[in-house]
């Protein structure tokens, strides 16, 4: 077994990891980084559909989701998304807003890692890959056990993410570090992931994947309004995504299909004969064709008097619908819950109760919205870190 000693060891080279450790390596630390897959930042490479959407120009506090809301806020000032973009312009990565504030890269997710690599280098980090921790205990200093390697420091940040995607090799390690610790979890949940419909409207609307439209969807005071897509196991598409972060089981999803507007307007104001074909057409306006007609087939008016329009009109604007569940963590973009936020310092991310003990990015309860939020809570929580390691 050999000893290395740092200033700070961080486990976890994702987002979060890699920026606190560039922060903390231009102060002069000494900073490994331990990272259990072959290479760091596998998600930052596949994200955004390979492009990496890396922040968002719309920044707010209210875009992150946690029982306490307040507790980013700190965070998010001191590192913000003109921080970063000046680090990618800094590095001459080409990159353009996609829709709603959302910065993607030109060329690719591999730009920003090149980025992070090259910014960790010149810092002097040491990256250690292929590296799975053992065992981490608390002696005068933090001592991390990893294959032959005792790797000892007063400072031991925890960025191993959440547990979405296994697959690229999500543990549960953060959550595991902070019971050990005697730090409070909010329960663990996959978060911005698709919807599996229960078994009725399974057979009533699979067999229409791949069809996508332009809806709003609500749950417990939240609303987004995007695009839907019909999978076929159920929903998914960025309405969905956003609005999953915000529901718990057994809660039914209601989904305006054509929000802002009067679709039955004319069938009552009008002479235009009230048929269902009058009613398909004006419902092809707002829906692609089959989606209209099918969902007219199971919410057929009970009459063709105004009024029976007019609570057609009111459930086209509320579709009910309950999900059998999630994608689960094998989809979902990312893990909401995670440390208490109670427990941590809003200003260094440091443990209230274990000092020198640091949780930042996803394995903390904090979870953003989709378009580039994520990544943005990564970069500020990781740099609120580094630059308070000492
Ligand atoms: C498919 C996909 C696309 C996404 N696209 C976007 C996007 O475009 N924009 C956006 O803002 N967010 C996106 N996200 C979310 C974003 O990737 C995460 O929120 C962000 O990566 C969290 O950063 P992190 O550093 O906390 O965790 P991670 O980036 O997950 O990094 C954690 C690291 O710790 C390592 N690790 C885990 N366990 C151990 C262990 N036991 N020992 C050692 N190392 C360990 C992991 O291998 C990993 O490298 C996407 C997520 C997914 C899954």
């Amino acid at each position: 077994m050999t000893t290395q000693q740092f200033d700070a060891v961080v486990l976890g080279g994702g987002a979060a990891g890699l920026m606190c450790a560039l922060e903390a390596g231009r102060r002069g630390r000494r900073v490994a980084v331990i990272e259990r897959a072959e290479r760091a930042g596998k998600k930052i490479l596949i994200s955004g559909g390979g492009r990496c959407n890396f922040t968002n120009i719309h920044c707010r506090p209210e875009n992150f989701i946690s029982a306490n809301p307040h507790f980013a806020k700190s965070a998010l000032a001191r590192y913000t998304p003109s921080d970063f973009i000046a680090l990618v312009e800094k590095h001459r990565i080409p990159y353009h807003e996609k829709t709603l504030g959302q910065l993607f890269c030109d060329r690719s997710a591999g730009d920003i890692m090149e980025m992070l690599e090259s910014e960790c280098r010149d810092a002097g980090v040491r990256l250690f890959v292929k590296t799975t921790v053992q065992e981490v205990l608390r002696t005068t200093e933090f001592v991390v056990r990893a294959g032959e390697t005792e790797f000892r420091a007063p400072v031991l940040v925890v960025a191993t993410g959440g547990l979405s995607i296994p697959k690229m090799g999500a543990t549960g390690l953060g959550h595991d570090l902070a019971r050990q610790f005697g730090l409070a979890i909010r329960e663990p949940r996959p978060a911005l992931v698709p919807f599996v419909f229960d078994a009725e409207d399974r057979n009533q609307y699979c067999d229409l994947a791949g069809v996508s439209a332009g809806v709003a969807a609500s749950c417990n005071g939240q609303r987004f309004r995007e695009k839907m897509l019909i999978t076929h196991r159920g929903l998914s598409g960025p309405a969905i995504l956003q609005i999953s972060s915000y529901w718990s089981p057994g809660q039914a999803v209601a989904i305006d299909l054509a929000p802002g507007s009067d679709v039955t307007a004319e069938l009552r104001e009008t002479g235009t004969p009230r048929n269902i074909t009058a009613l398909r057409s004006a419902l092809h306006s707002f829906l692609p064709n089959r989606f209209a007609n099918r969902w007219l087939d199971f919410h057929p008016p009970a009459a063709w008097t105004n009024s029976a329009l007019a609570e057609l009109e009111r459930a086209m604007h509320q579709w009910k619908v309950t999900p059998g569940g999630t994608e689960g963590y094998a989809k979902a973009e990312v893990t909401a819950g995670g440390v208490d936020t109670s427990e941590l310092s809003a200003k260094t991310m440091e443990s209230r109760k274990v000092s020198g003990l640091f949780f930042i990015g996803e394995v903390v309860d904090v979870t953003g919205h989709l378009g580039g939020f994520n990544f943005q809570w990564a970069w500020a929580s990781g740099a609120s870190a580094g630059r308070a390691l000492v």
